[in-house]
């Protein structure tokens, strides 16, 4: 390496200099990060533009959980031995990443779960039965991924609670006063998305929040599409409990993020019942920890919250505005040069956007178009994008998305409207 050494060389080795934008972004030397990018498929470079249903690994993050495995790995919180001291201080060093990464107030507001679904089912659950009954109201928005719709649904089967939805106008923007007026006397919680998984939209959550608190209500942000793109902070936020994924933000599967403000979390009965998440347990009664072990019941993914701190650590070491820089000049240039592709449609235009394009063809379904464009390396998700109400709303089944990363180039949204003019070749 050279003086072309990167913003996340410097800020790697620099912590306090936290967040370096004016740094150049290499993202050649990003990429080298990543060895999946160096495979071909079906003879041609891999071109992953599917960040969205989940992000590639870095080299960091996979040597981090390796080295876990070889050198300091047990069970943790329950060993005197060496192993169970180390694996426990590096599983626990994993949430104070996570706390540092969206500005929690302490690691005990940082609940490890499974994935973002887990998380929202969480606080579904334990609000549900803690705060909720028949008649009551949640507020959710017409963006959402199926993960924050049908754990509502579930708790309306089972207590009768009645779900709202806030609207959205034909491009996708969030409708700020629209949701304001759902807000009423029996709505106990607002359970929304920060940035739509379909479209991109950016929702101005701060302010969702701002007008939920003017009367009274919980909000609960699912920010699985946020973590990656933006910088996140929960206390500037005011988010009462916030949820994301690691797989989406470069580190590992198997393990996901509630943020809760500490007296809501202790407010909440427990989520699931077993080891680690008790006081003391006799045949009568169990008296329960507090947060977060009070919701980590059993032996957690201890190696994958490793690796979510070191996926953390490299996200940061490259520097959140830088990132949102490169990916919002990428979002800029392929809405550009989608734009001028004969016959497509791009389906989400909101002033506010994450780096995610979807679109669809006239001449192609959208299964036909990730299909061919597959047999030129190039990843593209199609379908409803476990959005299904959404594209209902915007009159679809289907449409096709492309979606960036901190790896992604511009030549590679080339190589996409190259493929693209394969699929009009055909179909057109
Ligand atoms: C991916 C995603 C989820 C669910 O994440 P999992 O890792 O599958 O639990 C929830 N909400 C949004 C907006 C997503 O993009």
């Amino acid at each position: 390496m050279n003086e072309a050494s990167t913003a996340a060389d410097r800020t790697l080795g620099d912590r306090a200099a936290g967040d370096n934008s004016t740094l150049a972004y290499d993202v050649e030397r990003v990429r080298a990060d990543f060895p999946i990018l160096t495979r071909e498929v079906f003879g041609h470079p891999l071109v992953y533009l599917d960040s969205a249903a989940s992000a590639q690994k870095p080299r960091q993050v996979l040597d981090a959980m390796r080295d876990a495995y070889e050198t300091h790995y047990s069970n943790v919180h329950r060993g005197v031995h060496r192993m169970s001291q180390l694996a426990t201080d590096a599983f626990e060093g994993g949430r104070e990443k996570v706390a540092r990464f969206i500005n929690a107030g302490s690691p005990d507001e940082i609940v490890f779960t499974r994935n973002a679904t887990e998380a929202l089912n969480l606080v579904a659950d334990c609000f549900g039965r803690a705060f909720m009954k028949a008649g009551d109201e949640v507020i959710i928005s017409t963006l959402e991924h199926h993960s924050n719709i049908v754990p509502w649904q579930l708790l309306r089967d089972r207590i009768g609670i009645v779900l709202r939805v806030a609207p959205i106008d034909d491009a996708g923007n969030f409708l700020l006063d629209d949701f304001e007026a759902l807000i009423g006397p029996r709505t106990r919680l607002v359970a929304m998305t920060h940035v739509s998984n379909a479209l991109g939209t950016i929702v101005p959550i701060k302010e969702v929040i701002a007008r939920a608190h003017a009367r009274g209500v919980a909000v609960l942000v699912d920010g699985s599409q946020a973590a990656p793109h933006m910088t996140i902070d929960v206390q500037d936020l005011d988010a009462d409990f916030y949820a994301f994924t690691g797989h989406k933000v470069y580190g590992p599967t198997g393990i996901g993020v509630l943020y809760g403000k500490r007296e809501r979390l202790n407010a909440l009965p427990p989520y699931q019942g077993g080891g680690e998440m008790i006081a003391s347990v006799t045949f009568e009664k169990s008296e329960f920890k507090d947060a977060p072990h009070r919701f980590e019941a059993g032996t957690p993914a201890i190696v994958e919250a490793i690796g979510l701190g070191a996926a953390l650590d490299y996200v940061e070491g490259l520097g959140r505005e830088t990132i949102a820089a490169h990916e919002s000049g990428i979002l800029a240039y392929a809405t550009a040069r989608l734009g001028q592709v004969p016959g497509l449609t791009i389906i989400g235009t909101a002033r506010e956007k994450a780096s995610i394009v979807s679109f669809t063809m006239a001449c192609a379904h959208s299964h036909d178009i990730g299909t061919i464009v597959d047999r030129t390396g190039v990843a593209l998700r199609t379908g409803h994008h476990c959005a299904q109400p959404l594209l209902q709303r915007l009159g679809l089944t289907a449409t096709a998305r492309a979606s960036f990363g901190i790896y992604n180039t511009r030549e590679e949204v080339d190589v996409l409207v190259e493929a693209l003019g394969t699929v009009t070749e055909i179909f057109g």
